[in-house]
């Protein structure tokens, strides 16, 4: 390969990846705007005209939102690789007084700094624009801040040592680093799993007990049934950043909680949240969770493996604007995370794919150990208040949806 040839290839993967996402966002406004104004026949009963134009419209403003979002993106990540920002940075930190390490430490954060710059305006029309817009925003501006710096800290906190360990390694461990990277990198993953529920998470939210009541029986009945252990049920205050509503588990092992958003305990009755509950059960049951994390570790091994390629292959940085850095493993380790995602947007459809035939099982899961019934009326309550379409263009939906849409969905579960 040569430098020209891999530049070559770099772009044409950006325009193509850019232009498919414009043509599916195109495809999935023009499709949702023409059906805005008749709910589909299956719905008719379930859905009112003004929740369905609610959901259109809804759709409509965050896939522009996406649109802006993708173009900002691609300009930024144009402009540090082809036209020269890395490499003006590389220079720069190249006079720093401190050494090898802390300079490329000192890159990466310059680098996470310029793309979080470039997200924030579109977090913030998200939330304050068109979350306000729909009514769906609780945050206000002074939450909104103290999120981000605390996110910014966070990701400091764990994300610079992590980074020193994978730059000492790059230098220091043979030509085999990549293996020893990918080690410490489980092992990140495992320490993340334990912090996020216990650490993590309460800087955030506050967490309660769930109260005593018929949804509480009903849950633990469920548990019980399933043979599920868990150390506790939680509520948590969802409700002070915005209206959706939401299920999920953290932790690992023996250290499982189930955490209820409140949004979502105070709109669904106690059988369609035993339904919501037995399907995310269905997911650890079915072992959704645990394949996922195995692709997600091959993956990975993947790609510190092509990594190490990279980083000794001169082309790799002259293709991307860099002159080569052989002595500074940061420079490899930055341009191949800004590069890797304009290839690996291709994989998306794989990946939502199967993720999707997981969602089906685990309604069917739902369907066989909760009620289907129940599930169904609880995702049409889900469905309404996220104003999620439900006349997505199938071709978008295919390609972006990690979760198959409602119509598909209601219509697999009206049978079971
Ligand atoms: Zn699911």
């Amino acid at each position: 390969m040569t430098a020209s040839a891999f530049a070559v290839l770099f772009v044409g993967a950006l325009a193509v990846s850019l232009a498919l996402r414009l043509w599916l966002a195109y495809r999935h406004v023009g499709h949702v705007a023409a059906r805005r104004d008749a709910v589909p026949a299956a719905f008719a009963e379930r859905i009112a005209l003004p929740a369905h134009r609610k959901a259109a419209d809804y759709t409509v403003a965050r896939t522009r939102l996406g649109v802006a979002e993708a173009l900002a993106e691609t300009a930024v990540l144009v402009a540090l690789t082809l036209g020269g920002g890395l490499a003006a940075l590389v220079a720069w930190t190249d006079i720093l007084p401190f050494g090898g390490m802390g300079r490329d430490l000192f890159l990466i954060a310059a680098v996470a700094l310029i793309s979080g710059v470039v997200g924030l305006p579109f977090s913030y029309a998200q939330t304050f624009g068109i979350e306000v817009r729909f009514g769906f925003n609780r945050t206000t501006r002074a939450l909104w801040l103290t999120d981000l710096l605390k996110g910014i800290l966070i990701g400091a906190v764990l994300g610079l040592p992590l980074a020193a360990l994978m730059l000492w390694l790059m230098r220091a461990a043979g030509p085999l680093w990549w293996i020893w990277a990918w080690t410490a990198w489980i092992a990140f993953q495992f320490l993340l799993l334990a912090l996020y529920p216990t650490v993590i998470a309460p800087l955030f939210n506050r967490f309660s007990p769930m109260p005593a009541g018929a949804a509480r029986d009903t849950v633990e009945a469920l548990l019980a049934r399933c043979g599920f252990a868990n150390r506790g049920l939680y509520v948590m205050d969802g409700s002070r950043r915005s209206s959706h509503g939401n299920a999920f588990f953290t932790g690992f092992g023996r250290a499982k909680r189930i955490v209820f958003f409140d949004t979502l305990l105070e709109r669904l009755t106690p059988d369609e949240v035993e339904a919501v509950l037995a399907h995310e059960l269905g997911h650890f049951k079915l072992k959704h969770v645990l394949k996922r994390m195995l692709w997600m570790a091959a993956f990975s091994l993947a790609f510190l493996a092509l990594l190490a390629w990279l980083a000794a292959s001169p082309w790799f940085y002259e293709g991307l604007g860099v002159p080569p850095a052989p002595d500074r493993p940061g420079v490899a380790l930055l341009l191949f995370f800004l590069a890797l995602p304009v290839f690996t947007f291709f994989l998306a459809p794989l990946s939502s794919l199967y993720s999707r035939r997981h969602e089906f099982e685990a309604d069917l899961f739902a369907a066989k150990n909760a009620s289907a019934r129940s599930l169904v009326r609880a995702l049409v309550k889900l469905y309404e208040d996220d104003a999620a379409t439900l006349t997505p263009d199938p071709l978008y939906s295919a390609f972006h949806d990690s979760h198959p849409p409602a119509a598909v969905r209601i219509a697999r579960l009206d049978v079971a």
